[in-house]
């Protein structure tokens, strides 16, 4: 049993690698992530679980109810797209989607592989801007594009080891089957790391600007979300993202820095409009 052990272990730590998912941008943000699972598995996770996620909304008639307010969300996240190009080069060719579900809670995500959603009780109990939608939709774009989940996934993997042994004995058999609804279950349930937080905060400003959204709009989605919290139980998505006036302070610093940006792009958005 121990010498199984010693050489399952040599196969796990084979399989780990170091990268660095994106190019710093503006923000500079710049960490090397260990990863011991694939993006085409991540992502290949990702658009099952997203397929029946939507299959299962549409069929509770819960899915893009409000043609007007999909419209405005799909504008949105259809200008923010072409910028991940700034933090990696193949974002551009993700399969890029975005839903609107009808739950009354505050809450957004994108998926790996870039597939998002929004829910109508973020919109609504905010009384979201456009400037704030994207500010959310740029945040969890971030967490796709620094590959966040797949780095939970490795992290999870490395303390189950006997679980990433059996993995890498035996191919990755039960696992990879499973992967669709661990993907779904990262990027749902399990709350990021303050690391991951600050990383998407930033990256999320930078995206936001470039594509001509006020990048301080951060800042006020932060406050709006501390007051909507108020002294109750604070929805599912504030509490896996926690408004600590640090927090407030570095997008505020953030989105101070990519001003530039902004009035770049609002300059080029206004040209192309005459
Ligand atoms: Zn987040």
């Amino acid at each position: 049993m121990v010498r199984f052990f010693l050489i399952a272990s040599v196969v796990v730590l084979a399989g780990c690698q170091s990268v660095d998912t994106t190019k710093p941008g503006v923000v500079g943000v710049d960490r090397d992530q260990r990863m011991m699972v694939s993006s085409e598995e991540v992502n290949a996770g990702a658009v099952k679980a997203y397929s029946q996620m939507m299959a299962e909304a549409q069929k509770k008639g819960v899915l893009d109810r409000d043609p007007a307010m999909v419209k405005r969300v799909q504008e949105i996240t259809k200008r923010l797209i072409p910028h991940t190009v700034a933090f990696r080069d193949d974002a551009g060719k993700w399969p890029w989607e975005v839903h609107v579900i009808s739950i009354d809670e505050v809450n957004a995500w994108c998926m790996p592989a870039g597939k998002m959603a929004i829910y109508t009780g973020l919109i609504q109990k905010l009384n979201a801007t456009d400037d704030e939608i994207a500010a959310v939709m740029g945040h969890e774009i971030a967490h796709a594009l620094r590959e966040h989940a797949r780095e939970r996934m490795s992290r999870q993997m490395g303390t189950q080891a006997a679980v990433g042994i059996i993995g890498a004995l035996f191919g990755i058999g039960e696992m990879g089957q499973n992967i669709a609804g661990q993907v779904a279950h990262v990027t749902l349930n399990l709350p990021n790391s303050r690391l991951h937080e600050t990383e998407s905060d930033r990256i999320g400003v930078e995206l936001a600007a470039r594509a001509g959204y006020d990048p301080r709009a951060a800042v006020t989605l932060w406050e709006k979300m501390g007051k909507v919290a108020g002294g109750n139980q604070p929805p599912k998505w504030l509490s896996t993202h926690p408004p600590h006036q640090d927090r407030i302070n570095d997008l505020r610093a953030y989105s101070d820095k990519v001003m530039p940006l902004y009035a770049q792009a609002k300059g080029s958005v206004a040209a192309a409009g005459k």
